[in-house]
């Protein structure tokens, strides 16, 4: 059983963006600056965005955090975005998710000039990435398939079963996982809450993509010998014994899965880290293409 390790992973990649930075500064050329909304106080949101921050400034981007009030309307924000999109110093923004129930998010991630949609959430970019068109991959997906890309794990012609069909995580990565291209080719399963029998699916899976946000839900008497389990699964479990009243849990037993897998990402450490460095290729990505436009 091997770890996938996506804090080094991650921590290479970071290292290859910084040394990008480093040649643009280098050529008097514009450093990426990468802009993040965070509504409101929640406390995941707030520690999902500090960390995006502190990556931007280990990578020598320019980022600039912009915090509203919780009580913000839906139209002040739309403006607050437009604001945005009109910013030529920016190459790119996130609108940290969720928004307050009373701010419809569609409309939200709508108004988000695609090319500056470094979160890849934008109908635009969704509807490029699936016609294997360039557009902006949503991080969380792109780091999955960069973990396996840099591990040279071949994907073609295995099944994969992805549990969970979000917009961000589970649909894109079963797209991306049966495209052409390396990695790609896998024959691709998508299971939902609405799946029947799903331990019959995932017994016969040769790889693992769990994203549905259930503590443990993957058990070893469900995966089979050699299995390969990417584990996207985030859950603030509470725990007395612990300094932060909380421990973090992916969906998967990992004790008992990784016994069997070939291959595992842990959690923390997994694909958490990866989602980070991918949204600062983005950004990169961003200003490169600005630059040659
Ligand atoms: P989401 O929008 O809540 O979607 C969850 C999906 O899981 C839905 O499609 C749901 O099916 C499915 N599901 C729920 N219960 C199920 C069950 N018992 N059996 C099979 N499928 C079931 O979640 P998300 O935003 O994709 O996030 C999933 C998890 O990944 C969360 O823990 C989240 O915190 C984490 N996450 C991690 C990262 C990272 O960087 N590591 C990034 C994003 C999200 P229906 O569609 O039928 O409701």
């Amino acid at each position: 059983m091997e770890i996938l390790d996506g804090k080094k992973i991650s921590q290479e990649i970071k290292e290859e963006i910084k040394q990008a930075v480093g040649l643009r500064k280098e050529k008097g050329q514009k450093i990426p600056h990468l802009a993040a909304i965070l509504v409101g106080n929640d406390g995941a949101s707030l520690t999902y965005v500090g960390s995006k921050v502190r990556s931007c400034e280990q990578v020598g981007f320019k980022s600039t955090l912009i915090r509203l009030e919780s009580s913000i309307t839906e139209q002040a924000l739309l403006s607050k975005i437009k604001e945005l999109n009109n910013d030529d110093t920016l190459d790119g923004y996130i609108v940290q998710l969720p928004l307050p129930k009373h701010i419809d998010e569609e409309k939200i991630l709508l108004a988000v000039d695609p090319k500056k949609d470094v979160d890849g959430f934008h109908p635009s970019n969704f509807g490029r990435m699936a016609l294997e068109m360039d557009s902006f991959i949503p991080a969380t997906p792109f780091g999955i398939m960069e973990m396996l890309r840099r591990n040279e794990i071949d994907i073609s012609g295995k099944h994969c079963v992805v549990i969970g069909r979000s917009h961000i995580v589970g649909r894109p990565i079963s797209i991306l996982m049966s495209q052409k291209g390396k990695p790609g080719n896998a024959t691709v399963t998508l299971a939902h809450s609405r799946t029947q029998n799903i331990k019959e699916l995932t017994q016969k899976a040769d790889i693992i993509v769990s994203a549905l946000g259930i503590p443990e839900f993957l058990k070893a008497d469900m995966v089979k010998e050699g299995v390969i389990v990417i584990d996207v699964g985030i859950t603030r479990v509470s725990d007395a014994s612990h300094p932060k009243g909380y421990v973090i849990k992916g969906d998967v037993a990992f004790d008992e899965v990784a016994k069997k897998s070939s291959y595992i990402t842990p959690v923390p450490g997994g694909v958490g880290p990866m989602t980070i460095a991918m949204l600062l290729q983005n950004t990169l990505l961003s200003c490169e293409r600005k630059s040659v436009s």
